[in-house]
């Protein structure tokens, strides 16, 4: 669908949730207080240059699975999630040249505001909030040029997976992006405890989504569109999941390109 506003967006009666999810509390589960952390610049941590790198590379596998994700959703919803994501990203990519980001923290608000904005069908909200959250969690007023460390990254990516909960009031096992994505930032969390460094906690984040996108196959959708097959979603493969992973695994590709790889 086009426009999220016009129609029952998330397909699942969680329209109330669509203005306030963003914003609520978070309660991540993680011990500590979100990950604020930085270091300066180099050293494992991840600069602006690597979250715009993340983005551009997040944008290029799209444009490029494009069809791939529009035929998933033609299988099981309504055949527009690779025309929607592929519109999305390069309205952030867009949006990053013409105001380009001072921080990590800026570039993933961008990228989110920009998807909420652009993006119509119910991925948007959700890719968009999970952005977002991503930013404002590790927006710690940072001076330019500064780097998040992986533990703080991996909080934030955590902070964002529970937004797209929230929002989508999705869990595990619904079959959607929630299957690629919870599993990405379990394994996150994992290598940060683990003390592993940053190349190969992206690796391990990147083979999660993958897994966890592919093991959407064989469940029954109990959220958005294809909730509405029932039984018939069985054997296919959710798009947003299939997305979720192409998205975390540019994280891999971004981290090689620049000094975090
Ligand atoms: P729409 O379904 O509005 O056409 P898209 O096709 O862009 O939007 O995105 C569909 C994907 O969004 C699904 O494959 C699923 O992964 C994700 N999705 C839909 N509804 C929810 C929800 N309530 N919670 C989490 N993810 C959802
Ligand atoms: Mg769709």
């Amino acid at each position: 669908m086009m426009n999220a506003a016009s129609d029952d967006a998330m397909g699942t009666g969680a329209d109330d949730a669509m203005g306030a999810g963003a914003d609520g509390p978070m309660g991540s589960g993680a011990d500590g207080p979100m990950g604020a952390e930085t270091v300066a610049g180099g050293g494992g941590g991840l600069d602006t240059a690597f979250f715009v790198a993340w983005l551009e590379e997040a944008a290029g596998e799209i444009a490029r699975q494009r069809d791939r994700l529009t035929e998933l959703d033609a299988a099981i919803g309504d055949a527009d999630h690779g025309t929607n994501l592929d519109r999305g990203f390069s309205e952030v990519l867009r949006a990053l040249r013409e105001t380009p980001p001072a921080s990590p923290a800026q570039a993933l608000m961008a990228a989110g505001a920009t998807l909420i904005r652009r993006v119509g069908g119910a991925s948007g909200p959700l890719y968009g909030s999970a952005f977002r959250q991503m930013g404002k969690a590790l927006d710690s007023g940072e001076a330019p040029g500064t780097a998040v460390t992986p533990a703080a990254f991996a909080e934030a990516f955590g902070a964002g997976v529970v937004a797209v909960e929230r929002l989508g009031k999705a869990a595990a096992g619904d079959k959607t992006m929630i299957d690629a994505l919870a599993p990405a930032a379990r394994a996150l969390a994992q290598t940060v405890r683990d003390g592993l460094g940053t190349g190969e906690a992206l690796a391990r984040a990147a083979r999660a989504a993958a897994d966890g996108a592919r093991a959407t196959v064989p469940m029954t959708a109990r959220r958005g569109r294809a909730s509405y097959l029932g039984e018939r979603s069985v054997g296919h493969e959710d798009p947003g999941a299939a997305s979720s992973a192409l998205i975390v695994a540019a994280l891999t590709t971004a981290a090689s390109r620049t000094a975090a790889g």
